[in-house]
Parts: structure tokens; C-alpha cells; sequence
């Protein structure tokens, strides 16, 4: 296994601003892998992509076999717009069997759920033991866009990162084992993506005007999640920066982390709770048609 999750967690004295978004930490040399970077990675990736279904089908299979084993686990994806989330989603959760997936994505909140506490829309939205979780934006969004953007006042927002770590560690009471990922975009890399989306029709309904009000508060969202990352960044719920202007790298290294806490869960098949030869021999025996 590779130091990609030593190489990308957010620990002690954990700078953003020190981050490069282009590059590729724990991708071996060119000269080592013989061919260029990104189709060794994009090749890497279905091999990942398989332990990955088979990790997943053990949790679930684990799940099933003992209704006490509540053991799940959770990617949280947060990003600027067009950091990659959706794509992520695409390449990394969709190498596992959709049936054993929950993907929930959050928008501004609802009506309903502006009347509860903020992390009222996460706990309903937590997967069920045995199924792997994927959050596209989360309960952060909470100290991210509604920082930059004043939809609270500072006491407000400055409360929830402790509020957020008492909550993650209830989640990690409850066996749910959390890989929190920031997609780190540059934002020049924005600025082609957003308008790669206004040149391609096909793109259109990715775009919102709104993205481009927010890329003007650019500064001030690097400040807000580098504030995120230092506070919420803790043993039994890591935060990573995965560099995302290369797209084959986002994915690998996405793919690395997952494998990472999947395999830290010690997963197995279950035993069978029957006698598989006795159960034999009835079939080959035949049972007789009533
Ligand atoms: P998208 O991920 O492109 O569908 O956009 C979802 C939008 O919802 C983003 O602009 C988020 O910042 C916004 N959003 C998500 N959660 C919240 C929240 N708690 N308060 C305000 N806006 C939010
Ligand atoms: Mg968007």
C-alpha cells in the first residue's frame, strides 16, 4: 500500500495556501512506471476500482450476515465549484456496486431544514450499516459558504467546529469510519473549467451564474476551508487535500484513501450460518415438488 494518505492528511502545522493543486504527491517516477503518468494512474485505477467493489461487498455482506456489526463507511466530498466532485463520484464510488452505495448531495438548505439545527439534514442523510456513504458537500458547507458569505454571524459559525468534531466522533462511536476529502482546484483550473461548461451545450445544466459570485469571494473560501481543514482534521476523522487540477491524479488518489480506511475496517466474508455441504447434498439429492 502507498503513503498517498500519509502524504495528503491534513496534520500539525497544515498550510493550504501550501498546497499545490497541480500536483501529485505518492505518484511514482516516470522513469519507474515507463509510461506517461496519467495512463499509468487511469490503469492503476481499475485495479483500485476492484478492491474497492470487493472491500464494499464484504461491508455489506458483513452487514447482512450480523445485524449488531453497524460498521459503514462515509466519503465526504467538499470542493470550490468545479473542483470535481461529481466527477469524482463518477469515477471512484462508481467502480462499487450502486446497490450498496448512498450518495447524497447538499444544497442550500430547505425551508424545513433551516428550521433545525444544521446538522439535522446530515444525521438523516447518514448510510445505513453495511453501505458506504458518499456525501457531495456537507454539514462544512456550514462553516464554508455560510462564513464567506454571512448567511450567519461569526459566534454562530465559530461555534460549529467544535460542534462538527462532538458529532464526527459520535459517528465514529457508531462504526461509521469517515474519509474527508477536500478537491484542491487552482483558480486558473477553474476558470477553464467554468468556461469549458458555457462552450459545450451538453454542460450547460452543470453551470449556475452563481458559481461566478462566489469565484469572486475566491480568497475568502481558501481562508474558510484552510480554518475547516486545521480545526476538524482529527485522528478518528482525518481531513485530506487531494491536489485536483489533474483529474487521473484526483481520482487515484481518491481511490488510495478509500482503500486506505477500508482496509484499516479489517474486512472478511462472512462464515455461513448454515452447513454449505449438508445444504450441497440437498440440492444434488433433489428435494422432492410438493
Ligand atoms: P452544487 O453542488 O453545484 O449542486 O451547488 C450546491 C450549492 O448549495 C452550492 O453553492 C453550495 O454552497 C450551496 N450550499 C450547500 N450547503 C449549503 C448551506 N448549508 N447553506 C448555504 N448554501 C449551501
Ligand atoms: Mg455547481
Amino acid at each position: 500500500m502507498s503513503n498517498v494518505p500519509e502524504l495528503l492528511r491534513v496534520g500539525t502545522g497544515f498550510a493550504l495556501s501550501a498546497v499545490d493543486p497541480a500536483g501529485t504527491p505518492g505518484l511514482p517516477e516516470k522513469k519507474t512506471v515507463r509510461k506517461d503518468p496519467k495512463t499509468w494512474a487511469r490503469e492503476q485505477l481499475v485495479d483500485l476500482g476492484a478492491q474497492l467493489a470487493t472491500q464494499q461487498e464484504m461491508l455489506f455482506a458483513t452487514a447482512k450476515a450480523d445485524p449488531k456489526d453497524k460498521r459503514r463507511l462515509l466519503l465526504v466530498l467538499q470542493a470550490m465549484d468545479c473542483g470535481g466532485k461529481d466527477g469524482t463520484v463518477k469515477k471512484v464510488a462508481g467502480t462499487m456496486n450502486p446497490q450498496g452505495l448512498h450518495i447524497v448531495g447538499f444544497g442550500p438548505p430547505t425551508a424545513t431544514e433551516l428550521r433545525h439545527d444544521f446538522l439535522w439534514r446530515i444525521h438523516r442523510a447518514l448510510p445505513k450499516p453495511g453501505l458506504v456513504g458518499v456525501f457531495n458537500r456537507s454539514h462544512y458547507e456550514d462553516v464554508l459558504v455560510v462564513r464567506v458569505r454571512k448567511l450567519a454571524p461569526k459566534r454562530v459559525w465559530l461555534s460549529r467546529y467544535p460542534q462538527i468534531n462532538d458529532f464526527e466522533q459520535e459517528l465514529a462511536d457508531a462504526g461509521v469510519t469517515l474519509v474527508k476529502v477536500m478537491l484542491h482546484i487552482s483558480f486558473e483550473e477553474q476558470q477553464r473549467r467554468l468556461l469549458e461548461r458555457l462552450r459545450d451545450p451538453t454542460k450547460f445544466w452543470k453551470y449556475s451564474p452563481a458559481d461566478v459570485d462566489n469565484r469572486a469571494y475566491w480568497p475568502a473560501y481558501q481562508e474558510a476551508y484552510h480554518d475547516a481543514l486545521a480545526h476538524c482534521s482529527t485522528d478518528l476523522a482525518p481531513w485530506y487535500v487531494v491536489p485536483a487540477d489533474r483529474k487521473w491524479y484526483r481520482d487515484w488518489a481518491v481511490a488510495h484513501l478509500m482503500l486506505h480506511a477500508f482496509k484499516g475496517m479489517n474486512l472478511q466474508y462472512p462464515p455461513a450460518n448454515f452447513d454449505p455441504q449438508r445444504e450441497r447434498q440437498r440440492i444434488e439429492e433433489g428435494v422432492s415438488q410438493t
